[in-house]
């Protein structure tokens, strides 16, 4: 029912990505977008609360002339006309819709409804279903169980949805009577039960799925006219890039300090790049997960903390929101200074790197208003737009922004050119009432908004490698076009091996 997933718990629902138009969304989009190195527009996330707003809007303006609304038709339609309007932004071949969760949840009714009523509309040759289920392995009996893609199979059938093609998750790859069974029961074409067993990097499985002919079989239901095995298009450069990524020997050690460390989710675009980079740089990247919840008023846990700093090649701090951990992030960024360890800082990274600086420089207290709204030394603070916004969702500064690089920084070498543009999202900013006090005392800033306003990037030139950005560049990595910065920050912890 959210809307979006901006005010969702990274520890319940991993990360919150963030499209280029500013759109708060779910993890999955980001691998769309890695996979097939596009930028999606916020409207490639349909939601069960975007739905019934957008109805009980129309209802309140009158649209529905007097109608009773009801889930159909009003809730469908409004479901197919989102989908059609994702295929109308660009100049798409086919639309892939994701349904979430399970055949069976109350949530997805509407929606398979909805998409069942969109094949009749589309017309049978252009639209096909693809059916993903779990094939679990039963240890004590030796054997898969094919059960519960019988039973999910029906239950979409009740719903008037055949599929086309039936996808079978599995820890190990199953067996082709297994896969025959299948066909068998559930009334799918035999070569049309595919299996995706377990791969080494999520990177494989499009490799996965073309050994088992599942692009030609697409291809041929939907008439898109590609010969599979003849077309230009090969995978042979993903094959590359698969390969690049399961570099075993050298290693670099890469830290993410931060407070949703339990689950790996929250950080997805971030390990995601530094895989990437690793792969350019012609590295394994070993991420390690340390906590920055830390008291470090406490010698044992400070201690604790530090010896797991000295193992690191380098330092990430990534966003995050409130006071918890942030201590610990400011300790880190500390301890990176003092060494000579990389360090890569992230939005609320970003934010450690310029208290902690100011620190260093006798403002003891400094800090962002986030954290203590009365500190004497604000140099991180809300822009003035924001003082007067009260509510939650989606009013943070969130999308793509211009970004202006300065001549002769760290930051443009990395990029090799002048302008860019990164996806924010963030309330407070580098307050611009420290920016000469800082500056003086040589933290240099490399990256501003083209106005010269808002200070986006900020570096430390006599250090290896000390560079923060307000905004989040993980969005934009992919395995096959890393992000400069990413590249730039692993290749100098690998030297610092
Ligand atoms: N909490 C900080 C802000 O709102 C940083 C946000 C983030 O790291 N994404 O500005």
């Amino acid at each position: 029912m959210n809307w979006d997933s901006g005010t969702l718990n990274p520890y319940q629902h991993g990360e919150v990505f963030v499209t280029y138009d500013g759109m708060e969304t779910d993890l999955d989009l980001g691998h769309y977008e890695r996979f097939l190195d596009v930028e999606l527009p916020g409207i490639s996330n349909i939601t069960t609360g975007k739905v019934y707003q957008s109805v009980i809007t129309k209802e309140r303006n009158g649209d529905f002339l007097g109608a009773c609304v009801q889930i159909i038709p009003h809730i469908t339609d409004e479901i197919k006309q989102m989908v059609r309007e994702t295929a109308s932004k660009d100049d798409y071949d086919v639309v892939l819709v994701e349904l979430g969760g399970t055949v069976g949840d109350i949530e997805s009714q509407p929606f398979l409804e909805a998409l069942r009523q969109l094949r009749n509309e589309e017309g049978i040759d252009n639209v096909m279903f693809v059916h993903v289920t779990f094939v679990p392995y039963l240890n004590a009996a030796g054997e898969f169980k094919t059960k519960p893609t019988q039973h999910s199979t029906k239950e979409l059938r009740s719903m008037g949805i055949n599929p086309d093609m039936i996808v079978l998750r599995s820890q190990e790859p199953v067996s082709d009577d297994l896969k025959a069974k299948i066909a068998h029961f559930c009334d799918v074409a035999p070569n049309a039960v595919v299996n995706t067993p377990d791969a080494q990097s999520i990177y494989e499985v499009p490799l996965v799925l073309d050994r088992e002919n599942a692009g030609q079989l697409v291809s041929d239901r939907i008439k898109l006219g590609i010969d599979t095995a003849n077309d230009e298009n090969t995978l042979n450069e993903w094959e590359k890039i698969v390969k690049s990524l399961k570099i075993q020997d050298p290693v670099v050690t890469i830290g993410i300090v931060g407070k949703y460390v339990e689950l790996e989710d929250a950080y997805i675009s971030i390990r995601e790049s530094l895989h990437h980079a690793a792969a350019k740089v012609g590295a394994k990247m070993n991420i390690k997960y340390l906590s920055s919840d830390v008291d470090i008023e406490n010698n044992e846990e400070l201690k604790e903390f530090t010896e797991k700093l000295s193992d690191l090649d380098g330092i990430l701090i990534p966003g995050g929101f409130g006071e918890r951990g942030v201590e610990g992030k400011l300790q880190a960024v500390d301890y990176a200074i003092e060494n000579n360890v990389p360090i890569f800082g992230i939005c609320l990274g970003m934010q450690s790197m310029v208290i902690q600086f100011a620190r260093r420089m006798g403002m003891n207290d400094a800090n962002s208003t986030e954290f203590d709204k009365d500190t004497k030394y604000p140099v991180i603070d809300l822009m003035e737009k924001q003082k007067q916004i009260k509510k939650m969702g989606g009013t943070m500064r969130l999308g793509a922004y211009d970004c202006t690089l300065i001549d002769g920084t760290k930051t443009k070498e990395a990029y090799g050119t002048s302008n860019i543009q990164e996806r924010h999202r963030h309330r407070f900013e580098y307050n611009n009432d420290f920016r000469e006090e800082l500056t003086s005392h040589g933290l240099v800033i490399s990256g501003t908004t083209p106005d010269n306003f808002l200070v986006e990037i900020v570096e430390l030139p006599d250090h290896p490698w000390f560079i923060g950005c307000q905004f989040h560049p993980e969005f934009k990595s992919r395995p096959n076009n890393a992000h400069p910065l990413f590249v730039s920050f692993v290749q100098a912890a690998f030297d610092n091996k």
